[in-house]
């Protein structure tokens, strides 16, 4: 089976891939020229786990990535490590993995578990995509146990209206944001869909590296094994795409809807 009629036997997956375009009917990642992807999470970590590989994927393709933590997620610490602590930790693991993989990282300083959603937060992720300009966000699934995360995909999809919003006045012009995927996750779980499947393979032991720096991921936290899901859920994604390894994703409704003239 050649990975065209592979694809085609996902279903209405789409199959994202470097790739050139002449080799099927496979979307690849943005356009030709690979833009900037900005990730936006509620806790770095997890922000790292599901939405670091696409990062490091645009970059690797000559693009380039941005990490937006909205808070250090510093409320996951161990019994043995201080709150506050533990957040610096988060903060440096983060700024070591986004290095590591050629991206930025930006932190807000909501405090973990009281992310809230209003307008002020809005405006201000708002600013942060005027003023990082990316072509594609990422962002939490809104079918999400955590309130956190729930809160988070409400302050993005509000914060890239604001953002293209021309009358709106900020300090910075307005952008237009031209895709929104959320990433697989876990907690993320409820009615996730994953439409669109992103080889990793070129980038994955790189990203892997860049996720053993939090020590979440070591399980030296919680009861959650974050190492051998994610690994383990990218050698199962690869296996349904037809990669080594991948991610997937589900695409915001509004960019499924197809504008054609015929089919
Ligand atoms: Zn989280």
């Amino acid at each position: 089976m050649n990975r065209r009629s592979f694809a085609q036997s996902v279903g209405s997956a789409a199959i994202l891939s470097a790739i050139p375009r002449s080799s099927g009917s496979r979307l690849d990642l943005g356009a030709a020229k690979p833009g900037k992807v900005m990730a936006i999470t509620a806790h770095p970590g997890d922000g790292m786990f599901t939405m670091g590989a696409v990062l490091a994927k645009q970059i690797e393709r000559g693009g380039a990535g941005v990490l937006l933590s909205l808070s250090l997620g510093e409320r996951g610490a161990p019994k043995n490590i201080p709150v506050a602590e533990y957040g610096a930790m988060q903060r440096r693991a983060t700024e070591k993995a986004t290095h590591l993989l050629g991206a930025e990282s930006i932190f807000f300083d909501y405090r973990d578990a009281e992310i809230p959603f209003d307008e002020e937060i809005s405006l201000k992720v708002c600013d942060a995509i005027r003023e990082q300009q990316p072509d594609i966000v990422l962002t939490h699934w809104s079918g999400s146990w955590h309130k956190d995360h729930q809160n988070c995909h409400l302050i993005v999809r509000d914060a890239i209206f604001y953002a293209a919003l021309e009358t709106l006045a900020r300090s910075r012009p307005a952008h237009v944001v031209s895709k929104v995927f959320y990433p697989e996750n876990w907690e993320d779980a409820a009615n996730f869909i994953p439409d669109t499947y992103l080889d990793i393979e070129a980038v994955c032991e790189t990203w892997l590296q860049a996720c053993d720096l939090y020590p979440m991921w070591r399980g030296q936290t919680g009861f959650f094994r974050y190492n051998d899901y994610y690994s383990s859920l990218a050698v199962m994604r690869g296996c349904l795409s037809g990669f080594r390894r991948a991610v997937t994703l589900m695409s915001d409704t509004n960019q499924r809807t197809q504008h054609l003239q015929s089919l």
